[in-house]
């Protein structure tokens, strides 16, 4: 009752302009045709794609085009493809569901404790974002703790215990992307159903009366199950981000049992993604602030992306380099190893510019000097005016999201160590420029309803998005 007294509410704010530009943010609240058409298409494509990609590398050694080629001439029928695709095992199930309920049990039981000895870092009870109805979620920061445990027992296991071999990743990897399908669209009818008949909090709640619109972007903002169990942040850290770093050193086992070593590029491979995966973990209370947490709804953009899109499609390069064991001249490797960590540089500074700024209200230095700011207000749902600042100094002086350029320079570095010969590994840098750009576009919608005229000023003052003089 109370979401249906919030779905009439929402739409007379839409009726009345000035309401919904200021008082609202976050997903939208009616939806365009080219929005919904792109919704269908992804909800019932997505999937596929995923199969696609790791069908290619399965069958016809990470080839992309070979597969379509072969259908689109006769040579293979989608039923040949089909039948020579592993099928789900109970042994695939068992483990996935060991795997989720391990990190759940990290997630809700454990309490954090690196905080108490880990100097710098930030963790335990922690506050989020004000939500657009005006609340303050707390949360129990302990992401890097989970992370510390899980890789402390693989390497127990693949050096002391060996219960399982390390490449049991590698050697399950098509069925236990059926189990985490299976989780996905499980995690996401959920929350759907929970938006309608139990939400947290229903005056957080959006409906746009399209039925496939709130299921992808999904109706609770921040759904939970008890106090502290929080859907966004434990499926958006937890399994796949946790996962990220086990599936590649699954796939270095791989390429140490088919070829006798590890290749330079794998290293490199590893090392890069985690340093992005530690950082995560190490800035997950700065992260409650970002985007995905403070205004994406929880539906199947969020369950199913962080279930299946992340751990198979962000991992493409490691496992690219189990079928194509790349050396790298040194040269090349050094110039990588450049490349990822000024573009982790950048990212990470420019996240930590505004993070700062924000703390502080201001009061900091930035590249040694004052920062520069411009004041801005905004209304909240519950019709409450707020005072903010706009950074204007630093990176944020640069370009209006210069985080995203350093993390797409950082994504080009994982590309490119897998050399030329396939457009497979490249996936990720071409994903991630689509990802960030819309994203970035879709933020920037937000912020202009948001902020109104404050936000024109912004952009006169910082004219460019990702590339000064370009874009
Ligand atoms: P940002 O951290 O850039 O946050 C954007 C928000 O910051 C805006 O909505 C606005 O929020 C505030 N803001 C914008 N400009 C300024 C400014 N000049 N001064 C102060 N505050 C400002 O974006 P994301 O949350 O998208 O990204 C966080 C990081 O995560 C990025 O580095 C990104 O690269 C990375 N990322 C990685 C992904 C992956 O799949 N690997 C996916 C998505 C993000 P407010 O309403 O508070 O003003």
């Amino acid at each position: 009752m109370a979401s249906k007294s919030q779905h009439n509410a929402s739409k007379t704010k839409s009726l009345n302009g000035k309401a919904e530009s200021q008082g609202q943010w976050g997903r939208a609240w009616e939806v365009d045709w080219f929005s919904l058409a792109s919704i269908i298409f992804l909800l019932l494509f997505a999937p596929f794609i995923v199969y696609y990609f790791i069908m290619a590398c399965d069958q016809y050694s990470c080839s992309l085009t070979t597969p379509a080629l072969d259908i689109a001439t006769g040579r293979a029928s989608l039923a040949d493809i089909w039948a020579k695709t592993p099928p789900v095992t109970a042994k695939a199930a068992q483990l996935y569901t060991l795997w989720v309920s391990f990190q759940v049990l990290l997630y809700s039981w454990l309490p954090d404790f690196c905080h108490k000895f880990l100097p710098g870092y930030v963790g335990g009870v922690q506050e989020g974002a004000i939500t657009p109805a005006g609340v303050v979620n707390k949360y129990e920061v302990n992401g890097l703790q989970a992370w510390l445990i899980t890789h402390l027992l693989w390497f127990l296991n693949a050096y002391l215990l060996t219960w399982f071999s390390p490449t049991i990743i590698f050697d399950n990897w098509i069925p236990l992307l059926w189990c985490a399908n299976i989780l996905g669209y499980a995690v996401s009818t959920f929350a759907m159903i929970k938006g309608y008949l139990f939400p947290t909090n229903a005056e957080d709640c959006k409906f746009t009366g399209n039925f496939f619109y709130n299921f992808m972007m999904g109706i609770e903002f921040n759904p939970r199950i008890g106090k502290w169990f929080d859907f966004k942040l434990f499926f958006n850290g937890r399994p796949g981000i946790v996962a990220w770093t086990l599936i590649n050193l699954s796939f270095a086992a791989k390429q140490q049992e088919l070829y006798g070593h590890v290749t330079n590029s794998m290293i490199l491979v590893n090392i890069l993604q985690a340093i992005y995966v530690l950082d995560f973990f190490w800035n997950e209370t700065w992260y409650l602030k970002t985007i995905d947490i403070c205004h994406d709804h929880f539906g199947w953009y969020l369950g199913w992306g962080d279930c299946v899109w992340l751990p198979y499609l962000y991992t493409l390069q490691g496992l690219y380099l189990v079928y194509h064991p790349v050396h790298l001249s040194t040269p090349n490797a050094v110039g990588i190893l450049l490349l990822g960590l000024v573009g982790y540089y950048i990212f990470r500074m420019t996240n930590h510019q505004k993070d700062l700024f924000r703390r502080t209200d201001g009061r900091c230095l930035i590249w040694g000097k004052k920062p520069k700011a411009i004041e801005c207000s905004y209304t909240s749902a519950d019709g409450q005016k707020h005072r903010t600042k706009l950074l204007v100094s630093g990176f944020w002086g640069v370009a209006r999201h210069f985080n995203y350029t350093g993390d797409l320079m950082g994504s080009l570095a994982y590309c490119l160590a897998c050399g030329g010969g396939h457009l497979l590994p490249y996936f990720y840098i071409i994903y991630m420029t689509i990802l960030l750009t819309h994203r970035c576009l879709r933020d920037e919608h937000r912020c202009a309803n948001k902020y109104g005229r404050d936000w024109e000023r912004y952009t006169a003052a910082v004219p460019y998005r990702l590339l000064p003089g370009i874009f």
